[in-house]
């Protein structure tokens, strides 16, 4: 099944220089979005800018200062006037339409560059918006090592419940407060288990277990109508791109309030993710077979197809990483918490998410973000929160410095990563989403 062209060739050069340096995360072969503007200009309209090396091609100058192909012009109109939602909503052939124009145009030999150097923008100089509206937002729970870790917490004799491997259990999250990384998270306030226990008297108060989950997000450029299911082959054409998620997670008000109905407030009161859309056709070189460890069920029929067991899966690396007020004070650098690969640690690829979402008829839209769960390696040493790392809290973690962490305290500055790397592909990145922690008010 080929899945990559031109726009993936390895020996792809940019005139844009810094894109050619090695393991830089936004060479030619990448080509994300982010919707973005001159920071501090509130006046401007916010736009569509593609990160090309160390800067960021303006697609509203763009389209103003440079000949574009036939037809082209159309389509990078939504973009141009900054709305992502309207560009998905041409639909994948227009997807690969501008992906080939874009790459042609940033490519070494294109007789564009004299017009869209004067069109490069640098990052440093902008603020970030959401890419689109997001109409609605679920989590699902794919990482299977996070689900046994933390499923073992709680019940060590059956850490897995018997719908798992089954199910890809997922829950709807909240959209409104999803935001653009690079700013604060305020430590939340809610209700927790009193020291009395559960027959005891609540308190309410600042949260003391606030955590991370090292998560992806996945946007959806094609929705369905109410009642429409999406099959396999379908689900895969509804995906439009891809970006680091943190589920920012309140573990102690989540242990007192998520019985019986599931998380609630603590999860809605942030979640960010990085203003970087990376592209599923940009991730056709990192596409890989979906597997069943031996002795694990295979799924059912409506979530099974060739094309997901051919290349359903995605080899992507993901990392946590660190940083204390006091490291941050003292010049130390973050520290790695975590790193895992998504082909071990996610049960569920996207496609399946997507077919199991809408198998009821639920109708997902335009812009609607999908959490793939907690994505945590295998062994001890690679969860992606503080929750499996510190063994629920009883194991803390020792920082450079002297410090010591069981979850995260005020000032801790949390990053995740992501990348792709594979031999005959240059490695492109999923950039990254940052966070603070601020004291509660
Ligand atoms: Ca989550």
């Amino acid at each position: 099944m080929l899945l990559t062209d031109a726009t993936h060739d390895p020996a792809l050069k940019s005139w844009v220089e810094s894109a050619n340096t090695p393991d830089h995360d936004f060479p030619i072969q990448n080509l994300p979005f982010a919707r973005m503007r001159p920071a501090g200009a509130d006046d401007e309209p916010w736009r569509i800018g593609v990160a090309i090396g160390d800067h960021v091609l303006d697609i509203k100058l763009a389209r103003q200062q440079s000949p574009w192909g036939e037809g082209i012009d159309a389509l990078l109109a939504p973009l141009a006037e900054g709305d992502l939602a309207a560009f998905m909503t041409l639909g994948p052939r227009a997807w690969t339409l501008v992906r080939e124009a874009l790459s042609m145009a940033l490519a070494a030999d294109s007789d564009q560059a004299p017009f869209l150097e004067l069109c490069l923008l640098d990052p440093a100089r902008l603020e970030y918006s959401l890419p689109c509206r997001i109409g609605d937002y679920s989590d699902f729970y794919a990482g299977i090592h996070h689900a046994r870790t933390v499923g073992s917490l709680f019940r060590p004799d059956n850490p897995l419940l018997p719908n798992y491997p089954w199910v890809p259990i997922g829950y709807h999250g909240r959209a409104s407060s999803v935001v653009v990384q690079g700013g604060t998270v305020r430590r939340p306030l809610g209700q927790t288990r009193g020291s009395g226990g559960d027959s005891g008297e609540p308190t309410f108060g600042p949260c003391r277990r606030l955590d991370y989950e090292l998560e992806l997000g996945l946007w959806i450029g094609a929705g369905n109508d109410l009642g429409e299911r999406v099959d396999m082959e379908e689900a895969e054409k509804r995906l439009f791109g891809i970006t680091p998620l943190n589920d920012w997670s309140a573990r102690d008000i989540q242990a007192w309030e998520y019985q019986p109905l599931g998380p609630f407030l603590s999860k809605s009161f942030a979640t960010f993710v990085s203003p970087w859309v990376v592209t599923f056709e940009a991730l056709a070189p990192f596409r890989r077979p979906f597997r069943r460890a031996p002795g694990e069920p295979q799924p059912l029929p409506y979530l099974d197809s060739l094309r997901n067991r051919e290349c359903g899966a995605l080899d992507i690396q993901v990392e946590a990483w660190l940083q204390t007020a006091r490291m941050k004070a003292a010049r130390q650098p973050a520290v790695r918490l975590s790193r895992a690969s998504v082909l071990e640690a996610a049960y569920w690829t996207p496609a399946q998410l997507v077919a199991h979402h809408t198998s009821n008829g639920c109708n997902l839209q335009v812009g609607d973000l999908l959490g793939t769960g907690t994505l945590s390696g295998p062994q001890p040493g690679q969860g992606g929160s503080l929750l499996e790392l510190s063994g629920g809290g009883k194991a803390p973690l020792a920082l450079p410095g002297g410090e010591q962490r069981t979850f995260l305290e005020d000032g801790d500055t949390l990053t995740l990563k992501a990348w792709c790397e594979a031999p005959g592909a240059v490695r492109i990145g999923l950039g990254a989403v940052t966070g603070t922690i601020e004291a509660a008010a």
